[in-house]
């Protein structure tokens, strides 16, 4: 054991103390004279890495201390990395949510959570911030929808639209209400005991978020409903009857708890097709959808074909690598590569030969 001066690659000499086994010690210094870099050139490398995944990703300047935003930058840079290491098929709009987010302090609080639970922590807190920055008041006039036979209610169904966010207000209780917003994957946010609101979310596999709140709309007039909606080009779509409708039946690549690929399965729930998904090969019940392991892929993509869903940028490439692996004779992938499961290394560590996750790409 012994403080020796360690000539590095980088050029300069440090003091560094060295343990163990002479062989050992011998064996550091000559690594580090061949490849190893002094703790000074090794901190700017890593300053480099970080500036260098900010500019790809034009990631905003944060907010903060100095001290805050200088552990911020390395939580973010890492997070990107997971991004893109994951492969975890998550949509634009998520990752661009959880990427925009220039808060230092929400990064370090949030700098033991998984990157695939970051955007719903994302979008609580955007969702919060939103209610905030609400002004008392509407500024635009609402402009109101009435169906064509004698409303159900006298009071008006109140849709907010904050791409990609559509919010739905009712002041009573009717179970078509619960039923179209629980189909358009509304997520209700309580605001008092009995009292709250829908959130949808929209994302690139339902559709543009303005079409999407115009197919919304048009149900809830279709059952009878009034609302109240401050979106012109919205109410341009409901009347002239032009908007694409909202597709919620989606197929993405998740990972398992075991840390497998799994093509995930999902549909509304007024559409009965539990049945069907349930008998793909493989196919296990998760939490309202049905998850089928990457290797019947093939299954996968005739059920979609055959029940209108939405494929995910990632399901297409893992049909695309599967025909390719039989076409040469092989068989297809079934696990994850390397560095699937995102609870290990938790050093600063990003890989040089990812393959850029395409919702990532489009930046
Ligand atoms: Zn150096």
């Amino acid at each position: 054991m012994g403080t020796y001066s360690v000539q590095f690659s980088c050029g300069h000499s440090q003091d560094v103390r060295l343990h163990g086994r002479r062989r050992d010690r011998e064996y550091y210094i000559s690594r580090a004279g061949q490849s190893g870099k002094c703790s000074a050139c090794e901190e700017q490398e890593r300053k480099d890495r970080i500036a260098r995944i900010e500019a790809e990703f034009e990631l905003p300047e944060l907010q903060g201390t100095d001290k805050q935003i200088s552990w911020a930058r390395s939580i973010r840079a890492f997070v990107v990395g997971e991004f893109q290491r994951l492969r975890f098929d998550m949509s634009q709009t998520d990752i661009m949510a959880v990427l925009g987010i220039d808060e230092a302090g929400w990064w370090i609080d949030h700098r033991e959570t998984r990157a695939d639970e970051l955007p719903r922590l994302a979008d609580e807190h955007l969702l919060l911030k939103a209610k905030i920055a609400e002004p008392a008041v509407d500024a635009a006039p609402a402009h109101i929808l009435r169906p064509s036979d004698t409303p159900v209610t006298a009071t008006p169904i109140v849709v907010t639209i904050k791409p990609p966010f559509i919010e739905l207000t009712s002041h009573e209780y009717h179970k078509p209400i619960v039923t179209i917003a629980r189909d358009f994957r509304g997520e209700w946010q309580r605001v008092t005991r009995g009292s709250g609101y829908w959130v949808i979310k929209t994302d690139p596999l339902s559709g543009d978020p303005l079409h999407v709140a115009a197919d919304l709309v048009s149900q809830l007039v279709a059952k009878g409903f009034i609302v109240s909606l401050d979106h012109d080009g919205v109410r341009n779509l409901v009347e002239t009857g032009t908007f694409t409708p909202a597709v919620w039946r989606h197929v993405r690549m998740v990972l398992s708890r075991r840390g497998r690929l799994m093509a995930h399965i999902s549909w509304p729930l007024s559409d009965d097709l539990y049945r069907q998904a349930k008998s793909l090969p493989g196919a296990l019940y998760v939490n309202r959808a049905v998850q089928v392991p990457v290797i019947a892929i093939e299954s996968v993509a005739d059920f979609a074909e055959r029940y209108g869903f939405a494929l995910s940028p990632a399901t297409r490439r893992a049909i695309e690598r599967h025909a390719a692996a039989l076409a040469n004779g092989g068989t297809a992938e079934t696990a994850m590569p390397r560095g699937g499961a995102s609870d290990e290394s938790k050093d600063l560590v990003v890989p040089e030969d990812y393959d850029i996750h395409e919702a990532l790409r489009d930046f």
